[in-house]
């Protein structure tokens, strides 16, 4: 058997190992002090397999082929249940530590921010996030003006949108903390600033759940992505508004009102739980 076709089939367990097989504190993705204080996390031993990929085909066990065309579709892919992302070799795509605008739903604007935005001057240096592979290297004049997508061996795919140079190729191999782009503020966008997006097949994650920018640096070791949600809930508090409630989970009143069997115009109690995801 060769070697990549073994780490393939080693990489195809790993992904869809049940989630039963690990602990409840594996799948908590827990907001921490920085790294080099975390208590340590149980690392099982496929992610070293994972991480010894062959960068030439970055997660070629995730996604069904490589092209440069599609941004955040993959004909005939399967999402497993469960996927362990190694946050091994990472490197904060800028320095900035200055968050602009968050993941999840915007009320104002009626619809969802797939990525994070984190403030950068026009021409500052913006990096790999991981080793990895350029996808997609193009400019988009009413979307993420001048982006990069790269595909990195964890499985992840990062967005780099609104640059003002892009510094690589696609089909280009990068390393993390390589410069790929300068900062800028092309495409549909106001105020220089790096939109940031991670996603896996497609499903965003918000960034926050792997990064840490105020701190510069990441929140876990390792990010159990799962595709049914986990539920969260939320405890009401006086003063609370539902519309104030979605904002701050990243979801929308419409999504808590179905979770909960309420309207929008329902009288919220001081002390009741809401399910909001
Ligand atoms: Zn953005």
């Amino acid at each position: 058997m060769s070697k990549t076709l073994k780490y393939g089939i080693m990489s195809l367990l790993a992904v869809m190992l049940p989630l039963s097989a690990m602990t409840a504190q594996d799948q908590m993705p827990v907001r921490s002090a920085p790294v080099q204080t975390m208590d340590p996390v149980f690392v099982p031993e496929y992610l070293s397999v994972g991480t010894a990929v062959d960068l030439d085909n970055p997660a070629a066990y995730l996604y069904p082929d490589w092209n440069n065309v599609y941004l955040h579709t993959f004909e005939g892919a399967v999402l497993p249940d469960t996927v362990v992302v190694s946050m091994n070799g990472y490197c904060l795509p800028t320095d900035s530590t200055y968050i602009t605008d968050k993941f999840g739903y915007r009320p104002r604007r009626g619809r969802s921010h797939m990525g994070l935005d984190v403030k950068v001057k026009i021409g500052d240096t913006i990096r790999a996030a991981f080793d990895g592979k350029v996808r997609i290297s193009k400019y988009e004049r009413r979307g993420y003006g001048h982006y990069l997508i790269i595909r990195h061996p964890n499985g992840l795919e990062t967005v780099y949108g609104h640059l003002s140079r892009r510094l690589v190729d696609e089909n280009d191999i990068v390393h993390a903390g390589d410069p790929i782009g300068l900062g800028g503020n092309s495409g549909r966008s106001t105020g220089s600033h790096l939109h940031f997006e991670t996603r896996i097949l497609g499903n965003a994650i918000n960034p926050e759940s792997l990064f840490d920018f105020p701190n510069h640096c990441i929140v876990t070791d390792s990010y159990v992505f799962t595709k049914n949600k986990r539920e969260v809930y939320y405890k009401v508090r006086s003063g609370d508004t539902l519309s104030g409630i979605a904002s701050r989970n990243s979801t929308s009143v419409t999504n808590i009102c179905r979770l909960n069997g309420i309207s929008k115009n329902t009288v919220l109690r001081v002390g009741q739980t809401l399910r909001v995801n």
